[in-house]
């Protein structure tokens, strides 16, 4: 399977992007190509084989690319995770720390119910903060996130250690 290679190639460098010292990984190529966009979707959501789950969440922005494919493949739900103050109902927060200052993400607090079976997707794990911060918010709604994928990881930055989930996957990896 040289999938994973097409993708890798396909992925774009931007250094300097949204600040300077950043090489930002720009996955827009890949979903620009017809084949490689269902690739990706399909190497992601082949993370988590033969398992009935309820809902997919994905988490804002490049997650809300992926999750809502895969949650149809699954015959689950999608549920967004957003940025503090876009979600209109009621919420449930958490906040996590970035190199500089905090970002908070929401929930609703209805998205997922106690028991629910979840798989969470991002497009990419850094530090995972971010992650870590959904995984918190569903765990403390009562789901049972069973797994959790992305489709890039930088895995020097060991966020795997940051979310509480023994089973986490990502398609394409650099150190
Ligand atoms: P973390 O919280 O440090 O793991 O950062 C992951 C979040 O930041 C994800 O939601 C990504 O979409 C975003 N992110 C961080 N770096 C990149 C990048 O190089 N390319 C695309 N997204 C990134």
């Amino acid at each position: 399977d040289d999938m994973p290679e097409k993708l890798q190639a396909a992925i774009r460098d931007v250094p300097d992007f949204p600040q300077p010292g950043i090489l930002f990984k720009d996955i827009t190529p890949i979903l620009a190509d017809p084949e490689l966009l269902q690739a990706s979707i399909s190497e992601i959501s082949a993370t988590l084989p033969h398992q009935n789950i309820d809902k997919v969440v994905g988490i804002d922005a490049r997650g809300f690319i992926f999750a809502p494919t895969i949650a149809l493949q699954k015959g689950a739900g999608f549920v967004p995770v957003r940025k503090k103050g876009k979600l209109p109902w009621k919420t449930k927060s958490q906040s996590y720390s970035l190199e500089y200052g905090e970002n908070v993400i929401e929930i609703h607090e209805d998205a997922v119910q106690p028991g629910d079976k979840v798989m969470l997707v991002d497009d990419l794990l850094a530090t995972g903060g971010t992650a870590g911060a959904a995984v918190k918010l569903l765990k403390a709604l009562g789901a049972d996130v069973v797994c959790v994928s992305f489709l890039i990881e930088l895995s020097a930055l060991n966020g795997r250690d940051a979310i509480e989930c023994d089973n986490i996957h990502s398609i394409l990896q650099y150190s």
